[in-house]
This record gives C-alpha cells, structure tokens and sequence, in this order.
C-alpha cells in the first residue's frame, strides 16, 4: 500500500509538528476519551503520582500518538516515542526504562509487535518498576533486580485482540479510537487549511471531511492535494467543486474510496460472487499484507456497512453492490 494517498502509515509530510494539537481542548471529537483522560490526568496531578498505563486501539491514523504527547503535556512530562519494531532486544527496553524521569510517559506505538523476550522484561517494569535482568552468560550468569522510576506507559496498536493477554492486563486505561464523523473532520480540515495559509469555503472543507475515511491524517492529506490542484488551477478560495476535482482526479470517490477499496470490494463481486471469502484469499489476491487489510482497508469498510465479517469470511453487502454499480446475485445476504 505504499503509493497509497489514503493509507494510514505516516509520511514525512504528516509530522507537520505545527499542526498537532497541543491539549485535549485543542483536539477534535473522541469525546469519550478526552472525557476519561481529563479525569485520570487529573487525578494523577492531584496526587503526584505516575498516570496508570494508557492502551490506545484503534485503526492507523486516528491521532494515537498526538494524543499520547498530549497526556504527557498536560501531565507535565517527558514525553519519549518509541515503536516495538524498533526495540529488538530485552536490553533496548532496559535502557529506555533506565533514563526514564519520575512521572515520564514511554510510547510505545505498535506495541503488539514486541517479541516475547522484550515483552518479559516489561511485565515487571509495568507492575513493579522492576527491572530483572540476567547479567553475564552459562553458571556464572545471575539476575540483579534495578527499581525504576513510576512512569506511565502508553502503548498504542490498531487492534487491542494482537495483544498478549499478560500485556493486555497491565494497562490500567484502555482506549478505543473512533472514526471521526464529517463534522469533526471538517473543523480539523478548516483548521489545517488556516495553517496552512490556503483560504477554504465552509462546503470545501466539508467536500474533503466527508471523504477522508474518517480519519485525520487521510483528511490532512487530502488538504495538501486539493490545494495543489487549486494553486495550479489558480482557483483562489478552495470551495467545493474545487474539492471535487481535486478529489476525482485523485480517484477518491463519493464515499471516500480509494482505488484499493474500490479493487477490493470488485474482487469480492467479480470473483468471489460477493463471498464469504477469507481475508488471507483476498489479500493474496489483492497482493498485498493480510496486516494492510485488516487494519487499514477493512475497518473503514466495516464502519460504511459496506461489508461484513462473517465466521466463513468476508461478504459484501447490499450497499457495496450499489456502490459498484452491479446487480447483487439472487442469492447475496442483504
Ligand atoms: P496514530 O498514532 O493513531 O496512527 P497520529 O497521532 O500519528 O495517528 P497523525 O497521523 O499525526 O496522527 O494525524 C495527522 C495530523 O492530524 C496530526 O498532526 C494532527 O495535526 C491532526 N490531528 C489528528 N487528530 C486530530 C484531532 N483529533 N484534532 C485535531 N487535529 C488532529
């Protein structure tokens, strides 16, 4: 999915610092975590103590990690990123642990890919601010024991169920992430054009949020595209039709479907007579990582009701059919 305009891995161009929001006021919709964050945050200040561990899930893009510097904002701490493909070795953890500040938040995004050896030495960091170790190899290895200082960890990962049970337990303050709807994702679009100097109708804005899959980063993505197209076309303000353009010229349709949605849903219609079919079929078909599918390509889909999951498979549903311009066979499940 690397060409991918509307995927949910990071760009360089996304780490626009500038338009990260800096508090929980400042960040847009998931009012329920804010509501829920608010009160611990506060609750750990009035105390003095380390925030409990923090698990944010959900679909890539969604603003996991800008929330995660945003607790340790308002916190008042060190904030330091890390990402489990990045920590190789027990001893990698251990010296982040070790450099850890009283009261520091860890991230540690995509936490569902730690190995089990990593995940080990985190268990007792998380429970006890302990840090055992194994020091020196064969009969003359012997474990010492190093305290740690309370810190809060927050782990983030697009689905809680990766997660190793053990893990899972150890984090206090569970999180679901939601797609954001358009009216959200339009103050956020308004909001990234004011920064970024391009002057935007309200319906413009409104064009690109009702088709950024629900997501922020797709949303800022667009942005940057549909005000290339208006400064090529020297449209002046960005309003809707501008958007539109720009939109279908970058295959984005009405829903917000990329080419690879688009292929993904067709392939199930054409192929596969609007299933069920296994997810690991159609990524193979589709020739590209089951992880992409599931975690970028389906939940969006899921969300518009286009299809479902089923025990056997996935199934397209009436409205995808609609959507493609098909007739659904006789026998399709509404
Ligand atoms: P995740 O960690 O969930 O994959 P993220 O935190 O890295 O996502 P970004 O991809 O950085 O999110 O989001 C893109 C940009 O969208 C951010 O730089 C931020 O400016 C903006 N943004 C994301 N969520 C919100 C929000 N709820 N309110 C305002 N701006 C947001």
């Amino acid at each position: 999915t690397d060409d991918r305009l509307i995927d949910g891995d990071r760009k360089p161009e996304d780490a626009d610092a500038a338009l990260r929001p800096k508090s929980l006021d400042d960040f847009v919709g998931q009012r329920q975590a804010k509501d829920n964050l608010r009160v611990f945050v506060k609750a750990a200040r009035q105390r003095g103590e380390a925030l409990d561990h923090v698990l944010f899930h959900g679909p890539p893009g969604l603003g996991k990690t800008t929330l995660a510097q945003i607790v340790a904002n308002e916190l008042g701490v060190n904030f330091r990123s890390t990402s489990g493909p990045v920590i190789t070795k027990p001893g990698d953890l251990a010296a982040l642990l070790t450099n850890l500040e009283k009261g520091d938040v860890l991230f540690i995004d995509e936490i569902h890919r730690l190995t089990p050896a990593v995940e080990e030495v985190l268990y007792p960091a998380m429970e006890d601010y302990a840090l055992d170790l194994m020091i020196g190899e064969g009969p003359s290895a012997r474990s010492v024991k190093i305290d740690l200082p309370r810190f809060t960890l927050i782990g983030a990962t697009t689905r809680s169920g990766l997660l190793a049970k053990p893990l899972l337990d150890r984090f206090g303050i569970p999180v679901r992430l939601e797609f954001y709807g358009p009216d959200d994702l339009m103050r956020i679009v308004a909001r990234g054009a004011a920064k970024l100097d391009a002057e935007m109708s309200k319906d413009g804005a409104m064009e690109v949020a009702r088709r950024s899959r629900g997501t922020p980063r797709v949303a800022g993505r667009l942005l940057r595209r549909v005000r290339d197209v208006a400064t090529v076309e020297e449209a002046g303000a960005i309003d809707a039709s501008v958007a539109d353009r720009a939109l279908q010229r970058l295959e984005i349709d009405a829903l917000g479907l990329d080419p690879l949605d688009r292929r993904y849903l067709r392939l199930i219609a054409e192929h596969f007579g609007g299933g069920p079919v296994g997810v690991e079929t159609l990524a193979a078909s589709l020739a590209e990582a089951r992880d992409a599918v599931e975690d970028v390509v389906e939940p969006f889909l899921l969300q518009c009701g286009l299809i479902q999951r089923t025990p056997r498979g996935r199934v397209l549903s009436a409205s995808a059919w609609k959507h493609l311009g098909l007739a659904a066979p006789k026998s399709a499940v509404a």
